[in-house]
Parts: C-alpha cells; structure tokens; sequence
C-alpha cells in the first residue's frame, strides 16, 4: 500500500496515518534488535532509548519510567503486561497519555511472545491467547470464519462468527453492525455496549496489515463511542477512547 496515496485520499487522517507510520518503524527496529533487546541487562532502558531514537524524543526523558521499572523488578520479557500497570505520577502527563505511553513502550516486549501458528483460540474467554490481553479487532477469513487478532502481540486466533469477546454474548440479535463506506464494519454488543471491528480479505489485501486498516477506519471509533460504545483496548498507536 502506497502509505502516501492513502494520506492524499484521505487528508483528514493524515497525523494518525503519520503516527502509524513512525510506530512501524518502531517496532521494525525492536524486531531488529530482538537478540539484542533479549541478552540485555536492562531491555526496558533499551526499549525505551529506540523509542526516542525513532520519535526523535531527549534520551533522559523516561528515565524515571525505568527507575520505577527495575525499583518494582518488573521483567518486561516474561511479563509485558505487567509494564501497562506501572503506577505513573508525573505531572505533565494526562493519564490517557500514561496508558498510551507504557502501551507503545510494552508492545516490542509483546511482540517477542507472538506466536505463528495455527489452531490458536480466543474462544475460552476472548483473550488472547498468549498474551491475555483483549483484542479489538478481527478479520472474516474468506471460508466466512471469524479470527480475533490481538493489538498488543499481533497474534491472531479463531472466535465465534457472532459474538462478543468481552462478555460472551453470542445472541445474533443483540449484536448489531455498523459498515463504513468501504465495509469495514464495527460489531457492536448490546448486552456489554462494547464493539470490535471487523475486516475482510479484500481489505487485508488492499492496506497489508490489520492494525493500518484499524487506523484508516477511525471515523467509525469516532460515529461508534458517539453512541456510547466502548473500545475496550487500544489501536496500534495506543489510542482506545477517542476524545
Ligand atoms: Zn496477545
Ligand atoms: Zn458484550
């Protein structure tokens, strides 16, 4: 997908498709490093000094973050969601940009427990299955089956055609739908006014990655929490509640 077409189509889009961009690069860079990050004394510092390097960030700036990191004696490697929990007091920091903050710093360590391979479910409890995290997103695969696929470590996962991953509602008529102009679609549960969205092959075919098409579809976050529903994890470049 020419990223940059995508922007002059859709200008209104341009800072998150911009952000998105430089998350890639990001994680691209963490993937990069992965042994590196994996035999480090402090992969947290490590983590953190990419991030910086890639959004062009002073390097000491979350410096009190890997204090607080090695002060609790978190291991991000065996336990990334243990990072999104971090206690932050810091007063320039709104608590949405905390929770995107340690979102984007944790997703690399995440991303290390991703896991490719099939037979994989999210059908237990609509968590991830390796992660557990819960996911916002989904694809119909083309034999009409429905694949959860989780933000924070980009593993994907069968699930029910119809139903809900936060409360287990599978009662088609309380599971409404809402279609953007290119179909993309944002399933909405009634009974836990939670929603995920819903994508088909053509679309993974046209943009390449799920979480872009996440982005490109943000107008439908915007039209879906209007009306009261939640988003109950964040996109790819962290943001959950849209304001
Ligand atoms: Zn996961
Ligand atoms: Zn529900």
């Amino acid at each position: 997908m020419d990223v940059k077409r995508l922007i002059q189509e859709r200008p209104h889009l341009e800072s998150p498709i911009s952000f998105y961009l430089k998350v890639r690069e990001y994680l691209q860079r963490c993937v990069k490093e992965e042994e590196s990050i994996q035999k480090e004394g402090n992969p947290f510092s490590f983590v953190v000094g990419v991030f910086c390097s890639v959004f062009d960030i002073p390097e000491g700036t979350f410096s009190f973050l890997s204090e607080e990191v090695s002060e609790k004696g978190i291991d991000p490697i065996t336990s990334p969601s243990s990072l999104l929990r971090i206690p932050i007091y810091h007063e320039n920091l709104k608590e949405d940009d905390k929770n995107r903050l340690l979102f984007l710093l944790s997703k690399p360590f995440f991303m290390l427990l991703k896991k490719d391979k099939e037979g994989l479910s999210f059908m237990e409890n609509g968590r991830c299955p390796v992660c557990g995290e819960v996911p916002s997103v989904g694809r119909i695969t083309a034999e009409n089956r429905k694949k959860l696929i989780c933000t924070f470590c980009e593993t994907e996962g069968d699930f029910y055609r119809i139903g809900c991953p936060y409360c287990m509602n599978r009662e088609s008529p309380s599971i409404d739908i809402l279609l953007d102009e290119e179909e993309i679609r944002v399933e909405l549960c009634g009974r836990c006014k939670s929603y995920i969205k819903s994508m088909r092959e053509e679309h993974l075919k046209k943009y390449d990655d799920p979480h872009l098409i996440d982005i490109i579809s943000l107008p439908l976050d915007i039209v879906t929490q209007k009306r009261g529903y939640k988003r109950r994890s964040p996109n790819i470049i962290g943001i959950a509640e849209i304001k």
